[in-house]
């Protein structure tokens, strides 16, 4: 658009039309002094989004850990890394239990490295994939190893979104059909007239009014507003593809705890083994808290936990724990040491310590405990039969009210060194401890929601199946079919399991690799999948899904890497506003390409015709850019504000496979333009024959162009109201750039020097009231003829299944 804008004022001046050469000249500058503001406007809210999702860091500072941004950390700084983080700076380990780390960033070597005091440093951009560590910051940013090699770990390769790919291909189509019918124009017109000069100006306008520039400018516009937009809604986006994908999602795949639920735990009933039942305790209104006779089970449990836990539930262990017992209890824990730990796995879901100098061990006996889900500990302390079944029975009776249930076992071990894994210990049952975990606020209705926009909701967990089915029922899903536990996936084979994906909407005991294969053969079923996740083990599923979301609360840095959405807050909620803003969005981008299509139809139609009917030139380049000044802010910034369809979360997802700007959209949205174009054109016919001046022909002509256009705005705004309703929905962009362009022509017409510079004129007085009626009577059949053919718009809404 600049090059043709330039070689326009080129002509001008060569014509020795030296006002109308620097009246464009000027034009460009202006031209591209917006796009610049504008690329730099956008660069800079997608700059802050990115900051927000790099990796962070958890730093004790002051006594008191707290999460920092990855950059934020500065050399002495105490860092604690888990599993899953990207370690964010390089380090020396002050204090580390079974750390293990992936150095292949920086080695190229793919085998994990054990860590401890013989091999203390740990370097910033590898991978902990076990155990955790606090360690002393010794080297930040460029001056760590990885910055030494210059690697970037922040670009990962970006694959070219559809939409891209589709947008990209209208652009092309578009240049081509531009260039060509300009080519044409520009021969016949020389060809015709012997004014090769005035030919190329005539071309040149063509081009100008055909190239479809703003393709870019929406494409860039909607996809960095629309992450702004998640952005307020506490979702960020890391790959663009996610915006477009957001719309079109099917199944919604979530975890229970921490997403539809608070992740806040709290022992709410606990029940103490007697070795032939249980004796219980619930939780009641008024309650003084357990019974004294559970306070051992309630220190078992606290000695299964981590020492300062971040998880919530060991969280709720350790303070009933403490509440219970007496202040002796803490002086002798601080004296304890916890030598070891076998940490949580998918095939053992428990997590089993190792403790020297309990008071209760056998002397220099190590004090085993241990807690987990009931049916590992059931096998850890190798029950028998009758055992094993109460164990079950009490369990699901606990379960059922959609509880956490753990169970909780102790042991001494004698010999050194330790086996392996738990499984070599002995140990004993000790009791139940059941959690409650609330409930977020607005599951209920988001899940309502999306059942209402034929989005299914599957959830995941690790939890007990009949948890999982209770938290599934208060949140509103579906289960009237039965819970799927990971073990029944396991047995089953390919068309069962495909079978089971199609209907099944509860998950339990679910491991993260059957995760990765509930998402495969969803895709397979040609479903659109979102996918959330936190842990290492995510990551594949993350990926393999077509929006994966990893949590930015518990979520490890893994997880988040392997994501397109990162949810601030954890909260499933949030993620059905991301649905909805992408259907928005979806919706937004077709009205505007649209428009622009519509819109361009009388434009170029106006500047063909004096090559087909004779006469002067009616809109000169300089027009052509007036008119573009209007047509990019309302087809990218105007139409991205649009408000939501109201059917907009009651109709079925879009086919995904349809395209961006299907043909009978192109053809309807041809026809508005023809219809523009037909109104315009009367006008100009009547207007050059009538004896009217060219000039005053030219400023007739153009305000009913600019009329028309704005019924062209309006008709594409919105699908399911009439045109009376689509003019008085707010939308304060685009009110304020009809004030200005109001503003615009009203100065233009009244104010001589620039009507100069447009090349106007007013209508000579004898002519005035013609020319009035004329113009009124397009614009109004216009906007009447707009009006009514929207009743026959292709599909019912747009992107209907
Ligand atoms: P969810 O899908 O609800 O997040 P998880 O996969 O985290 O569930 O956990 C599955 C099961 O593993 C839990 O129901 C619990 O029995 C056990 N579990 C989870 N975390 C721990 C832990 N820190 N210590 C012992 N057992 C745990
Ligand atoms: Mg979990």
């Amino acid at each position: 658009m600049l090059r043709l804008l330039l070689a326009a004022s080129a002509i001008y001046g060569w014509l020795g039309d030296l006002s109308d050469a620097l009246v464009l000249l000027g034009f460009v500058l202006f031209s591209a002094g917006i796009t610049l503001f504008q690329e730099q406007r956008t660069e800079k809210v997608l700059n802050a989004l990115r900051e927000l999702s790099s990796p962070r860091a958890m730093v004790i500072r002051d006594g008191k850990r707290q999460r920092v941004s990855g950059t934020e950390v500065v050399c002495g700084d105490l860092l604690v890394v888990s599993e899953g983080d990207r370690i964010a700076a390089d380090a020396v380990l002050r204090e580390s239990s079974a750390l293990r780390v992936d150095e292949s960033v920086l080695t190229g070597e793919s085998f994990p490295v054990d860590k401890s005091d013989e091999h203390p440093w740990i370097y910033g951009g590898t991978l902990v994939v076990r155990g955790q560590a606090v360690a002393q910051v010794v080297a930040t940013g460029a001056h760590t190893e990885v910055g030494r090699i210059g690697a970037s770990l922040a670009d990962i390769a970006r694959p070219v979104s559809p939409l891209v790919t589709q947008t990209r291909r209208l652009v092309q189509l578009f240049s081509v059909l531009g260039g060509l019918l300009s080519l044409t124009v520009l021969l016949l017109y020389g060809w015709a007239r012997g004014n090769w000069l005035e030919a190329s100006l005539a071309g040149i306008t063509l081009a100008m009014s055909l190239l479809p520039e703003e393709f870019a400018l929406i494409l860039a516009v909607f996809m960095a507003m629309g992450a702004w937009r998640l952005s307020r809604h506490r979702v960020l986006t890391r790959r663009a593809h996610a915006l477009e994908a957001l719309g079109a999602i099917t199944v919604l795949c979530t975890d229970k705890t921490g997403t539809l639920t608070h992740n806040r735990m709290q022992v709410v009933a606990m029940a103490r083994w007697t070795g032939a039942g249980f004796e219980d305790w619930r939780a009641q209104e008024g309650d003084s808290g357990p019974p004294e006779t559970l306070a051992p089970l309630a220190r078992q449990a606290m000695l299964a936990s981590e020492q300062a836990p971040q998880d919530p539930m060991e969280m709720a262990l350790v303070t009933l724990a403490l509440r219970m017992g007496s202040s002796q209890d803490r002086l002798d824990l601080q004296a304890w040491r916890c030598v070891h730990t076998y940490g949580w796995s998918a095939h053992c879901m428990a997590v089993t310590r190792l403790w020297q100098a309990h008071p209760a061990s056998p002397e220099g006996a190590l004090w085993v405990a241990a807690k987990g889900a009931p049916e590992a500990i059931g096998t850890l302390c190798r029950l028998n039969d009758t055992d094993r079944e109460a164990l079950r029975a009490h369990t699901a009776w606990l379960a059922q009210e959609g509880w956490r249930v753990l169970a909780v076992a102790q042991g001494t071990l004698q010999d050194t060194p330790w086996p392996s894994t738990p499984e070599g210990l002995t140990m004993s049952l000790v009791g139940l401890v059941a959690l409650a975990d609330p409930l977020r606020e607005g599951v209920r209705s988001s899940v309502q929601e999306c059942l209402q926009a034929r989005i299914r909701v599957v959830m995941l967990t690790g939890d007990h199946p009949l948890t999982a089915r209770a938290i599934a029922k208060q949140a509103g899903l579906d289960v009237s079919a039965d819970v799927v536990t990971g073990d029944a996936l396991a047995a089953m084979d390919e068309s069962t399991w495909q079978q089971t994906v199609r209907s099944a909407s509860v998950y339990a005991r679910i491991m993260p690799q059957q995760k990765l294969r509930i998402v495969q053969a969803l895709r397979a079923q040609g479903e659109v999948v979102a996918m959330t996740g936190d842990g290492v083990n995510d990551a594949p599923s993350l990926q393999a899904a077509h929006i994966g979301i990893a949590m930015g609360q518990r979520g490890t840095d893994v997880a988040r890497e392997a994501a397109c959405l990162v949810l601030l807050d954890d909260d499933f909620t949030a993620i059905v506003e991301a649905a909805r803003l992408g259907r928005q969005m979806h919706d937004n981008l077709r009205k505007a390409l649209a428009f622009v299509l519509a819109v361009h139809v009388p434009i170029a139609g106006l500047a063909l015709l004096p090559v087909v009917l004779g006469g002067p030139l009616i809109l000169l380049p300089l027009h052509i850019a007036c008119l573009e000044l209007l047509i990019d802010p309302v087809c990218s910034m105007a139409y991205e504000a649009e408000p939501p369809e109201a059917d907009l979360m009651q109709r079925p997802p879009r086919d995904p496979q349809a395209p961006l700007f299907p043909w009978p959209m192109v053809v309807w949205s041809l026809a508005q333009g023809g219809v523009v174009w037909a109104g315009v054109a009367t006008m100009a016919v009547w207007a050059l024959q009538s004896g009217l001046s060219a000039p005053a022909s030219r400023a007739l002509i153009f305000c009913t162009l600019l009329a028309s256009n704005v019924a062209l705005i309006v008709a594409n705004r919105a699908y399911s109201q009439s045109l009376w309703h689509s003019l008085r929905q707010p939308n304060p962009i685009l009110w304020r750039l009809w004030a200005l362009m109001a503003l615009g022509v009203v100065s233009v017409l009244a104010w001589a020097p620039l009507r100069d510079v447009f090349g106007f004129e007013l209508p000579a007085p004898e002519y005035r009231h013609a020319a009035l009626a004329w113009a009124l009577g397009c614009v109004a059949t216009v906007w009447a003829l707009l009006g009514v053919m929207r009743h026959w718009r292709p599909g019912q809404g747009p992107g209907q299944k």
